[in-house]
């Protein structure tokens, strides 16, 4: 659907940044560079600069006319997210940044480096509305959703930032986006999911990273999760579960109270179905919370039931907020945890932390500050 946009000014829209390339799909794109008077090959060029070459600054588009540089930068390119810092740990090769929105507004990704792969977590939301008491995030409440050029660009910059080899291990290429940064990405769907096909749209159209290297992550929006389910992609989705139990999810997860443990396994089952892959469930580990060996069993019990083979508990430990009550649950709690999960025949396996000198939980850095 070509949809009509303001033209002569890119004005900030309402409570939203303004209107940037990687927020038109390729219908639009060509829509607004015919408006702006420019030949129909142009949108497909423009693309190819901003997803090919990973340039954001029409003035080095240098394929383009100089005299119509100007007009195109402040149409198409205007300058969505500005770095405040960037932290590293881990020998450099997990690096977190803190960016500034134009309206001032904070956000935060995370380019995390293994051997074989290139992770980059990123922000959907600034801030978030879910409330869980455990999350630096939370605690804030939401700011404002982001819109997708400000999702897709912070994946841009990570990718040019590997290629160009600013993060430790010399030249590389981002291979995976995961969707755990701050915010809800089901609470800002629409955006999200146009970011989603940017992001793994072949050139001009897109970066062109696969669909299953991309996870959406939720912490349960039921009617959501089959939405995605519909939306012909194979992207990964992952539940923050946290708990087998409605009585602790509904403080641990607030919006538990809305889609109780057996309706959000529910829409995973069909999201599974629809998409033949393999759900997450998150399990963030908290001392004396929820780490008990008989939520592990009932966690095993009810995953074989609700989904069979097609899911894998991914045991996260927390990441302690400073001054919080939250702490990780001790190395022995958790591998019997694993090791109850596992005899149900479900597989489990305890994530890989990165960051934690960063403050890398979600939201800590933009706490900070
Ligand atoms: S854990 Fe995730 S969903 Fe919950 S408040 Fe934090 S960012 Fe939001």
């Amino acid at each position: 659907m070509v949809v009509s946009l303001p033209l002569v000014f890119n004005a900030p829209r309402r409570g939203m940044p303004p209107r940037h390339l990687a927020d038109l799909d390729s219908a639009e794109r060509r829509e607004v560079v015919k408006e702006l008077g420019l030949p129909g090959f142009r949108a497909d060029q423009l693309a190819r600069q901003y997803y090919g070459r990973l340039e954001a600054d029409a003035e080095k588009m240098t394929d383009l006319p100089a005299a119509v540089r100007d007009q195109v930068g402040s149409e198409l390119f205007p300058v969505l997210l500005t770095p405040v810092k960037h932290l590293a740990c881990d020998g450099g090769e997990t690096r977190k940044t803190l960016w500034k929105a134009n309206d001032g507004t904070l956000l935060e990704s995370v380019l995390m480096r293994y051997p074989d792969r290139a992770t980059l977590c990123i922000s959907s939301q600034a801030g978030c509305g879910m409330a869980c008491p455990f999350c630096a995030t939370g605690q804030a409440g939401l700011q404002r959703n982001l819109s997708t050029a400000e999702i897709v660009d912070q994946v841009r910059a990570a990718a040019a930032a590997l290629r160009d080899g600013e993060v430790a291990g010399g030249p590389g290429r981002l291979s995976n986006v995961v969707f755990m940064g701050m915010g809800e990405p089901l609470a800002n769907y629409k955006r999200v999911v146009a970011a989603v096909r940017r992001i793994t749209s072949p050139a001009p159209d897109g970066l062109g990273l696969s669909q299953r290297s991309v996870t959406v992550s939720t912490v349960g929006l039921a009617p959501a999760i089959r939405k995605l389910a519909d939306e012909d992609l194979s992207v990964t989705l992952a539940v923050s579960l946290h708990t087998p139990d409605d009585e602790l999810r509904d403080t641990l997860v607030p919006v538990n109270n809305r889609w109780s443990v057996a309706e959000v396994l529910k829409a995973a089952r069909y999201y599974a179905d629809k998409t033949g892959r393999r759900v997450s469930i998150e399990y963030a580990m908290i001392r004396d919370v929820n780490d008990q060996p008989w939520r592990a069993d009932l966690l095993g019990k009810k995953l074989r039931k609700a989904l069979g083979a097609l899911v894998h508990v991914n045991l996260i430990p927390l990441n302690p907020t400073p001054g919080s009550e939250w702490d990780a649950s001790p190395k022995p709690v958790e591998k019997e945890f694993v090791r109850r999960v596992l005899a149900q025949g479900v597989s489990c396996t305890v994530r890989d932390t990165r960051g934690q000198e960063i403050a890398a939980a979600c939201g800590q850095l933009a706490a900070e500050n």
